[in-house]
């Protein structure tokens, strides 16, 4: 069975800011399900390590430019049984909060360094010289901020395959040219066939252009990627790479998203059990403060308040929501705009829209539980989880029809509905006017209870866990370790035109 080690900046419960989170917290232990031998490689963050259990020194490796040494800590996975080295180097992760921002909100000054320190830990391991006598087959590296890893490991003649997933595209890892100089990085990094993009240092282009194969976490958005519209900048150089390229669904971590099971919430219910959801809708009205009645439809929203997610889209269009019958439930945090025009409406709609600016798991569970629909009108979306823990929580999903949304939520159209396959409502234009249609016709299906109840059910019997998705990932490790050595090291990659990203998540 393939030996495969996770590079990754988050893994829940250890780190979480997102999906990535999510994703690295329990694929692993899905994989160890089928026999992989699955290990993590994390950043040694102030609260990772809070948060781990009995933690052991097992290593110090010296990794250049450092004078001193880095101590790689052994622990396992909460509540699982993976192994997880966290690279403990107090100046680069020494630090509460965010793993990405100050307490500003803007990018650690020197996640550059931060996050080539992860990768070079990556390879110190990958080739067996950290001292671990472990030698995996197979990086899995994850997210720009694991690019180094692939494209340092390309540069090995004996190394493991290697593997780059996507979770979100918008997120480059750009910095300045002298990066490369101020880090020791090979030269020859510096070119459009390599991470140079467009003037700056690209590390998502390490894994773009370096690794064996690329996945991203969704078959639509595997798709969108290659296009202009959704590609920032760097959709020639997946065109390029397209045969290595695949989308593979995200499962969600079914024990922890379990109506019947779960800790957080005022009442479990289950789909034949549907009745005591309703008290999680009055605890969750009480909670945020709005009307308890049991009639009026309950929307929630949780989620990074940013551009992608839609959060302008939503306050375009809430003077229109806002006249229909229905009450808003929001919990998230982001953009400081977006925070101030979400507490201003909070204020202006009163008992109407309740707002939290706030990230907290236990609530995500509460709002995914009491409400009976769940807003995201993405402007695009990788996989997205929420939409799939509310399908588990027989909270039917108003989603835009873009990347996982798409390919998960089937529309209550009436074709769907006759044939009893629809799960939710999607809306395929960006324009406030559709998503306010939208939750029109979401209202129009929840007055009647029977239709209503048929949807939810739908939903709730969909199996989105990771029994599919982690079989396609061993199948793709099969795949690269009987693909033969030597590892060619990815392919000629070449930087495309357009529009440039951003500079860090
Ligand atoms: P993304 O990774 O783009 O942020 P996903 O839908 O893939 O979006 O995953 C988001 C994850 O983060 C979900 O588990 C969601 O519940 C969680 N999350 C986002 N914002 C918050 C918040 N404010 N409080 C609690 N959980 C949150």
């Amino acid at each position: 069975m393939p030996k495969v080690l996770f590079v990754t900046s988050e893994a829940h419960p250890l780190m979480k800011t997102g999906g990535l989170g999510d994703v690295c917290g329990s694929l692993p232990a899905a994989l160890k399900g089928l026999g992989v031998d699955a290990r993590l490689l994390l950043p040694g963050y102030h609260d990772a390590i809070r948060r781990a259990g009995k933690l052991r020194a097992v290593a110090q490796i010296t990794i250049p430019p450092l004078a001193q040494p880095v101590t790689l800590l052994e622990t396992v996975l909460p509540g699982t049984r993976v192994p997880v080295w966290l690279v403990d180097f107090p100046p680069a992760y020494d630090r509460p909060g965010n793993p990405y921002l100050n307490g500003y909100g803007h990018p650690w000054h020197d996640n550059a360094a931060r996050f080539a320190l992860l990768a070079r830990a990556a390879v110190a391991v990958a080739l067996d010289k950290a001292g671990l006598d472990w030698r995996p087959d197979i990086v899995h590296a994850h997210d720009w901020q694991t690019g180094l890893a692939p494209a340092l490991l390309a540069r090995e003649p004996e190394r493991p395959a290697t593997l780059f997933t996507i979770h979100n595209f918008a997120y480059q890892g750009l910095f300045p040219r002298d990066t490369l100089a101020a880090l020791g990085l090979p030269e020859a990094f510096w070119s459009h066939e390599a991470l140079e993009f467009h003037g700056d240092l690209a590390f998502i282009k390490g894994g773009l252009v370096y690794a064996d194969r690329i996945t991203t976490v969704s078959p639509t958005y595997a798709r969108e990627i290659q296009t202009p519209e959704f590609g920032h900048g760097l959709d020639g150089l997946l065109r390029h790479r397209a045969e290595k390229l695949l989308g593979i669904l995200n499962g969600i971590d079914d024990n922890a998203w379990n109506p019947a099971r779960d800790p957080h919430i005022a009442a479990r219910y289950s789909a034949k059990n549907f009745r005591p959801k309703q008290k999680n809708k009055t605890a969750l009205q009480k909670e945020f403060g709005l009307p308890a009645d049991a009639r009026i439809p309950l929307i929630g929203l949780v989620g990074r308040l940013a551009h992608q997610k839609g959060v302008d889209l939503l306050l375009e269009a809430l003077p229109r929501l806002m006249k229909l019958s229905v009450q808003l439930v929001l919990l998230g945090t982001g953009e400081a705009g977006y925070e101030k025009a979400i507490r201003d409406a909070a204020a202006q709609y009163r008992g109407r829209l309740a707002a939290r600016i706030d990230y907290d798991e236990a609530t995500a569970h509460r709002v995914e539980a009491g409400a009976d629909m769940f807003l995201m009108p993405s402007r695009f979306e990788p996989c997205g989880l929420n939409q799939l823990y509310s399908l588990r929580y027989g909270t039917v999903p108003i989603v835009r029809r873009v990347g996982g949304l798409a390919d998960t939520v089937v529309n209550a159209t009436p074709e769907a509905l006759k044939a009893g396959r629809a799960t939710g409502v999607s809306f395929a234009e960006a324009r406030p006017e559709t998503l306010v249609a939208a939750v029109r016709r979401a209202l129009a299906l929840h007055r009647d209870p029977k239709v209503w109840r048929r949807i939810a059910a739908t939903g709730m019997g969909q199996d989105f866990s990771w029994r599919h998705s982690a079989a396609e990932y061993l199948k793709l490790y099969d795949e690269l370790i009987h693909s033969g050595s030597p590892r060619a090291g990815g392919s000629d990659g070449r930087s495309a035109k357009g529009s440039r990203g951003k500079r860090a998540r």
